[in-house]
């Protein structure tokens, strides 16, 4: 586990904000017709333009900026031509390098109407996101985050991807701890001030089992039913969780209104 000071904290925040510009310029694209490659195109440029790396392209051999996952794809989707249509969820994950430390976060789109199923797994996937973070706080260790995940999604029938987890964050882009996100309370490493980690809740609707396509990235769920994904970068600082990435870049480009980071931090206050 590699601690951060306050400085490369900072480093990391900058990496975070700009893969949440990121997103947020991609909100305004997503579209029926459009196709996932555009998407990493504009994402590529955007970055570079940024005067940032894309933190994804050549990882592991990993051939794009983003990772884009539809409906029953979880994660590690690889950009394609095929067109988006009314109905897809589109997950889409970016990496940043910037001033050598990465940002890395994700958020599932909406392509017009996607029905109250998708909507809710939406909905839900995302509020695991903020309940996992809740739990990142000096003295707890890493099982709690997994753990207070795992009990709320227990209230819905929805399968919780194992086999992929959250990670530490820094020069590396994956760093110890890894993140399950389900586990058992006060099992796992300490969490210490100083930690930075992704945590990233995968929930399918449907089983929570899942497989690898032959293209040697794409992880599909079993039974073909859609699958969530919704990542932050969070540092603890002064005994309490700080989100270092926003998607008020994405509310923004949406023209929808939320608090919910606003009521995070109150959270803590
Ligand atoms: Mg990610
Ligand atoms: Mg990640």
């Amino acid at each position: 586990m590699i601690l951060k000071s306050i400085e490369e904290i900072g480093k990391i925040r900058e990496s975070a904000l700009v893969v949440s510009q990121t997103l947020g310029m991609l909100a305004s694209e997503i579209k029926p017709g459009i196709t996932s490659l555009f998407l990493d195109n504009l994402a590529e440029t955007f970055i570079l333009d940024n005067l940032c790396k894309p933190g994804f392209k050549g990882y592991n051999g990993f051939p794009n900026t983003l990772c884009i996952s539809i409906n029953e794809q979880v994660v590690h989707g690889i950009p394609n031509n095929n067109p988006l249509k009314d109905g897809d969820i589109v997950s889409i994950d970016c990496g940043v390098i910037k001033d050598g430390f990465y940002g890395d976060h994700a958020y599932t789109f909406k392509v017009g109407d996607v029905g109250k199923e998708a909507e809710n797994l939406l909905k839900i996937t995302k509020e695991s996101l903020y309940i996992g973070i809740k739990s990142l706080i000096p003295g707890n260790n890493v099982g709690d985050i997994g753990n207070s995940i795992q009990n709320f999604i227990s209230k819905h029938d929805y399968g919780i991807v194992k086999e992929l987890v959250g990670h530490g964050l820094g020069r590396n882009l994956h760093e110890d701890p890894e993140i399950p996100n389900y586990g058992e309370k006060g099992k796992g490493a300490l969490l210490k001030e100083g930690l930075v980690v992704a945590i990233e809740p995968m929930i399918n609707l449907g089983t929570e089992k899942v497989n690898q396509l032959d293209d040697g990235w794409t992880i599909v769920t079993l039974d073909g039913k859609p699958s969530a994904h919704f990542e932050h970068n969070i540092a603890i600082i002064e005994g309490k969780p700080e989100i270092l990435s926003t998607f008020k870049y994405i509310y923004e480009a949406l023209g929808i209104e939320s608090d919910e980071e606003d009521k995070f931090k109150s959270y803590f206050d």
